[in-house]
Formats: structure tokens, C-alpha cells, sequence
């Protein structure tokens, strides 16, 4: 049973940071026992960290320690932890209908989010949304729509991109060979190409591996996540797009990490102009309840019935919750975003200025990576940090991210920087 009390206090209005035990405390450290006699060893826990309630950018643990939240749950809680229009809204659908399965019956929640989903959708003409509980299930499904609609068997990711963990998903994924070690073999026809340098993929897949004749889609990231926040030059999305015309070939964006305003556009392929054939979100898309959704063309998505389903997609509290978290993002957090983003690059940039050992400052929007010499030096930046109060992870071989939820502060940007410029002080960096 869960001894978490309810919320009495404000826990955005007092100083955050505030570290009142050792961290972890005495009850958090009970926890992680407990925890790690029952649960898989596969998790890698990144932090000591023991969430017990949470409210915009302010986690506060068990033992009373509030931490400022500079990931959002892993890019998860747009509209920042336990938004009071997000919470109205999921308690009024769990008080209506908490489950009815939107595979086999028409569920009000299911029908009006897609609608909502394709009216934002990037791509002109009609188009038709398929909704899972997890960016993971997003990627199966779109393997599975591009082979069917293709009638083609390859596809094509690129080096340091992930789309999750599922046996179709982590055959794109490549941002780790020890998240792909000892689960082989992975899907054939699969192959990787060099993330954000034009013209590899004629060079190297079309050459040597794959007809372009053979490939049903190109996976891409839009700004690779857990690859480093690594944006590509200008213009290179559209040649892929030209590529994919050229060959008959689906362009797939995998927004999960990206989408629903992260990166100051609803969607970050918005910023180069480019049109997908299909489109995947999740992650921030219902603030943090799970659901995901497979935006693709009308002449693309003509599956027969019965093809694809979940017992679970689209659940109808998590559909609200979507609702009313794009009700906010279009309602300014997606401009909200993009201004605390340039401030955040700001005071990131001036930090690089004073500390060498910051090698580059990229991103876009509330999604910004601070790259370092090393993995080692990331990690200890990330450790450090949360020894300070501020809750960052690292990405990619040596990167640490910043993903705040889009509701942040300039107070708590300026509050994170400080503790940054602390933490690399006391490094001698
Ligand atoms: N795609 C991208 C770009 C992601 O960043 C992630 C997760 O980090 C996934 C897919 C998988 O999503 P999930 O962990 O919800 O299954």
C-alpha cells in the first residue's frame, strides 16, 4: 500500500531545490531495497530517486526533498506535472468510462482525439490515426502499416536513432549496441545509415545492401532523443523526403520524443517544412498517461479491419488527457516553449563561454543538449547535479539533455544554469 499522503501545500511556492534529509533518505532508501528485491534487473535506475507527488517542474521524494525537474519524465509530462485542467479532465473521464476497448466499439474519447490529431497533422490531405499506449507500440505499428501499404519488405534508421524496445522496434534502434546485445535475431531487412549526412543512403544502402525498389520506409527522428539531441543540417530532412518521392518509399517521423510542442512547433519537422507519410507521437501527448498515436495519409492507412488493434490503445482517460494537454499546447505552451527555449540557449551558451569543457550547446525549443568530452564527464554532470537538487540525464555518448516540461519558468531555467555553473566549478572544468 502506498503511504504517500495527499497533497496539502504548494509545492511550486517555496524554494526549489530543498534538500531537507541526506538523499536518498531513510524512506526512500527503504524503497529502493524493497524495489530492488522484486523488480527486473534489466531497469538501470539513473537516480536515487523516489517521486512521491509532483507539480509542474517541482518533484518532492518521499522524504520531503523537492527536486527541480529538468526532464519531465523523459520528455513525458508537457504540461508539467499534474496540470489541474489535466487532472479535472482524467478524473471526469474515470468517473464516465474508464475502459471500453476502441478496437471493437466506438469510444467518444478515441474518435475525438484522432479527429483533434488530424487536424494537426503536418501532411496535407486527408489522414487517419491508429492510437497505442506507448511510443514502442507507435513504431510496431508503423512497421507493420508500411509493409502493408508498400508491399515492400526493407526499411531503413540510422546510427544513434531509437524507436524502442520491442523485437520490430529495437531492430531500428541504434543508439546502443547493449540495448540490441543478446536479443538477435532482430528483424531482417533492416539496415542503418549515418544519422544527418546526405547522400549515405544512396551510397551505402542502395549500393550495396537494399533496392531502393525493396525499402517500405525511412524511420527518422526529427532531432534524435536518446541518441544526444543531436539536430541535423538544414535541409537534410527534405532530401530524405525527396528521396523517399523519388523511390516510392514512406517517410516515417518518429515524434515521439519530439512532438507536441517540445521543441517550439507543435511538431519539430514543422521547422523544416517537411511532409511526412506517417507521423508518431507519444511521450508528452497526454501528459504523462500512456498513449500514442500513428498519424499517417488516408492513401496510406487502408488496412483492413482486424489487421492492427490494442485491447488497451487509446483508453479513453488517457484520450482526455490528450485532450486537454493539446488544448493547452496550442493555447501557448508551444510559443511558451520556443521563448524559455531561446532563454535556456542563452544562459547554456554563456555557460560554454566560461567552461571549455562544454564542446557544443544544440536543440531546439525546450529539447537542448549540452555536449561533453565524455560519457564519464556527462554522467558525473548528471550526478552532481542531482546531488544538487536538479533532475538532468545524460544522452548519447556524452551529452547531458535538458527536457523541462513546457510550462518552466525563466526563474527555474536560471535556477538549473546556477546549479550547472556549480556543478562545473567544483569539476575544475
Ligand atoms: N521513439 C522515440 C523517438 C523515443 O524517444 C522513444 C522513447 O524514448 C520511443 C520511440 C519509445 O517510446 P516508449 O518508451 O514510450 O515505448
Amino acid at each position: 500500500m502506498s503511504t504517500n499522503p495527499l497533497p496539502t501545500d504548494d509545492l511550486t511556492a517555496g524554494p526549489v531545490p530543498l534538500l531537507r534529509t541526506e538523499v536518498p533518505g531513510p524512506r526512500a532508501r527503504t524503497y529502493i531495497a524493497r524495489d530492488r528485491a522484486v523488480t527486473s534487473t534489466s531497469l538501470a535506475r539513473v537516480h536515487p530517486l523516489v517521486p512521491n507527488r509532483a507539480r509542474g517542474c517541482v518533484i518532492e521524494d518521499v522524504d520531503g526533498n523537492r527536486f527541480l525537474d529538468f526532464n519531465a519524465g523523459i520528455a513525458v509530462t508537457a504540461t508539467g506535472h499534474c496540470h489541474p485542467q489535466v487532472v479535472a479532465a482524467i478524473e471526469a473521464q474515470a468517473h464516465a468510462l474508464v475502459h471500453y476497448c476502441s478496437s471493437d466499439w466506438f469510444v467518444p474519447a478515441y474518435t475525438e482525439l484522432c479527429e483533434r490529431l488530424v487536424a494537426l497533422a503536418p501532411m496535407p490531405g486527408p489522414t487517419r490515426v491508429f492510437l497505442g499506449n506507448s511510443g514502442t507500440e507507435a513504431v510496431e505499428a508503423a512497421i507493420k502499416l508500411a509493409r502493408h501499404a508498400t508491399g515492400r519488405p526493407n526499411l531503413i534508421a540510422f546510427h544513434g536513432a531509437f524507436h524502442g524496445r520491442s523485437l520490430g522496434s529495437l531492430s531500428l534502434t541504434a543508439s546502443k549496441a547493449h540495448y540490441r546485445g543478446g536479443f538477435g535475431p532482430l528483424l531482417p531487412g533492416v539496415f542503418h545509415a549515418p544519422y544527418g549526412e546526405p547522400g549515405e543512403i544512396e551510397r551505402t544502402i542502395f549500393r550495396h545492401l537494399s533496392r531502393p525498389e525493396d525499402v517500405a520506409a525511412i524511420f527518422v527522428e526529427p532531432i534524435q532523443g536518446e541518441g544526444g539531441y543531436v539536430v541535423p543540417p538544414a535541409r537534410w530532412l527534405a532530401e530524405l523526403r525527396a528521396l523517399c518521392d523519388a523511390h516510392g518509399i514512406l517517410l516515417v517521423v518518429d515524434e515521439v520524443q519530439t512532438g507536441v510542442g517540445r521543441t517550439g512547433r507543435m511538431w519539430a519537422i514543422e521547422h523544416e517544412g517537411v511532409e511526412p507519410d506517417v507521423l508518431l507521437a507519444g511521450k508528452g501527448l497526454a501528459s504523462g498517461l500512456p498513449l500514442s498515436a500513428v498519424v499517417a495519409r488516408g492513401e496510406v492507412m487502408k488496412w483492413e479491419p482486424g489487421m492492427h488493434g490494442s485491447t488497451f490503445g487509446g483508453n479513453p482517460v488517457a484520450c482526455a488527457a490528450a485532450l486537454v494537454t493539446l488544448d493547452l499546447v496550442e493555447g501557448g505552451l508551444v510559443e511558451q516553449a520556443a521563448g524559455r527555449g531561446d532563454y535556456l540557449r542563452v544562459r547554456l551558451d554563456r555557460l560554454a563561454a566560461s567552461y571549455p569543457v562544454i564542446r557544443d550547446v544544440r536543440g531546439r525549443g525546450l529539447m537542448v543538449g549540452v555536449e561533453l568530452p565524455d560519457h564519464d564527464t556527462a554522467v558525473h554532470v548528471e550526478q552532481e547535479a542531482f546531488r544538487r537538487g536538479l533532475l538532468v540525464l545524460t544522452a548519447g555518448p556524452a551529452a547531458v539533455r535538458l527536457s523541462p516540461a513546457l510550462v518552466v519558468t525563466e526563474a527555474q531555467i536560471d535556477t538549473a544554469c546556477d546549479i550547472l555553473d556549480a556543478t562545473l566549478a567544483t569539476m575544475g572544468a
